[in-house]
C-alpha cells in the first residue's frame, strides 16, 4: 500500500473526470519544505509561524525573520505559499514569554490576530518580514482568527504601512501579493460575505472552527468524542462558507486536520474546497484518493451529505465512499 501511495505522490492530483486538484503542506518551518515536496505537496498552504516565537524572550527582529521566511520560500520554488502572521495564544503561547498572561480561556482569549492589532510594531515587522520574502516566489498573508470586517480592515491598515514603510526604503516585495483571511471562528463564518470584499481568499481552520462552533476544547481528552468534524453543524458551516465563497469569487482552502483525514477529503472538494493544506505525511495517500476518484461524484457525495442529520450517517456515507475509492487497493493487498 505504502508503494502505491508514494507512487501517486509525485503524479499530479487529477481526478478520473480530469480536474486537477491543488494540495498543499503545512509547515512550521523552512526544514519542513523538503518533506511538503517529497510527498508531492504542490506549494504551502499553510506556514505557522509561531516557532520562531516561541522558546524564547525576545521577539525575532525583522531581519531575522526575513531570513527565515526567504529560505521557505526559495526551498519551495516554483511553488506558493501562504505565510500565517503570528497566532500566539491558545495553545500557542509559552508561560516564560515576556507578554504571556494567565488567561482563564485562552482558546478564547488574547490570541493571534487580537494580540497583534495591539502590538501593532511586533505585527508590522513580521508583515515587513513576510513582504520582503514575497521578492523571492509566490507568497500570500493569511491572518489568523478574524472574527469581523473590523478586524479585517485594521489589518489590512496595517500591511498598507508595511508596505509604505519598504516602498520609502526601496526594498522590493511583491505589490500585488494576495491577503487572505482565516475563516476559523463561527462569526467569521456567518459574515463571510463581508469578509469577501476586503482579502483575495479564504483559509478554513477546521481546528478551530470545530472547537467553537460545537464548544469544545480541541485539547481535551475527556470530551474527545464530541469534537465531531461529521457534525451535521460543522458540514452546514463548510457548505455555507463555500457558496458564499463560490458567489464571491473567492477561493477557499482548508487547513485543519480534517483536510489531512482522507474519509473527508472527498467532502471538501465537493463542497467546493479549491485547494487543502495538509500535514505533509497524509499528502501521499490523498493523491492516492484523488486520482482515483471523480469530483463530479465527490460533488454528489457533498450534497447527498449536507442533507443528513445525524454523525453517525455522514461518517458511514463518507466512509463508504472512501471504501469504495480505495476497494480495489485493499483487495490487492490482501
Ligand atoms: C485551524 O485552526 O484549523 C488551524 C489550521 O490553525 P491552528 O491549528 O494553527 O490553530
Ligand atoms: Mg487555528
Amino acid at each position: 500500500i505504502q508503494k502505491a501511495f508514494e507512487k501517486s505522490s509525485l503524479l499530479p492530483a487529477t481526478t478520473l473526470d480530469g480536474k486537477t486538484l491543488k494540495v498543499y503542506g503545512n509547515i512550521g518551518g523552512p526544514e519542513e519544505c523538503p518533506g511538503v515536496l517529497g510527498n508531492g505537496g504542490a506549494g504551502v498552504g499553510l506556514y505557522r509561524t509561531e516557532s520562531l516565537f516561541i522558546s524564547r524572550d525576545k521577539f525575532p527582529t525583522e531581519e531575522e525573520q526575513f531570513q527565515v521566511y526567504r529560505r521557505a520560500v526559495e526551498a519551495m520554488q516554483p511553488n506558493p505559499m501562504i505565510i500565517r502572521t503570528l497566532d500566539l495564544g491558545g495553545d500557542k503561547m509559552v508561560s516564560s514569554y515576556q507578554y504571556a498572561q494567565e488567561e482563564e480561556n485562552p482558546f478564547m482569549g488574547f490570541r493571534a490576530i487580537r494580540f497583534c492589532l495591539e502590538h501593532t510594531d511586533v505585527f508590522k515587522d513580521q508583515l515587513r518580514a513576510i513582504l520582503r520574502a514575497s521578492a523571492f516566489g509566490e507568497v500570500q498573508i493569511m491572518y489568523p482568527m478574524i472574527s469581523s470586517v473590523e478586524e479585517l480592515l485594521r489589518a489590512n491598515q496595517v500591511l498598507e504601512e508595511a508596505r509604505e514603510e519598504l516602498r520609502n526604503r526601496h526594498a522590493a516585495f511583491d505589490e500585488n501579493i494576495k491577503v487572505g483571511s482565516m475563516i476559523e471562528i463561527p462569526g467569521a463564518a456567518l459574515v463571510a460575505d463581508l469578509l469577501a470584499e476586503h482579502c483575495d481568499f479564504f483559509s478554513i481552520g477546521t481546528n478551530d472552527l470545530i472547537q467553537y462552533l460545537l464548544a469544545v476544547d480541541r485539547v481535551n481528552d475527556r470530551i474527545a468524542h464530541l469534537y465531531q468534524p461529521n457534525h451535521p453543524a460543522v458540514v452546514r458551516t463548510l457548505e455555507r462558507i463555500m457558496d458564499v465563497a463560490r458567489e464571491h469569487k473567492v477561493p477557499v482552502g482548508v487547513c485543519g486536520e480534517m483536510a489531512a483525514d482522507p474519509i473527508y477529503v472527498p467532502l471538501l472538494y465537493g463542497l467546493g474546497a479549491e485547494s487543502i493544506s495538509v500535514t505533509p505525511a497524509s499528502l501521499p495517500e490523498i493523491k492516492y484518493l484523488l486520482r482515483r476518484m471523480k469530483l463530479k461524484e465527490a460533488q454528489a457525495l457533498a450534497k447527498k451529505v449536507a442533507r443528513l442529520s445525524d454523525p453517525e450517517s455522514i461518517y458511514m456515507t463518507l466512509s463508504a465512499f472512501y471504501a469504495k475509492v480505495m476497494g480495489d487497493l485493499f483487495k490487492e493487498e490482501s
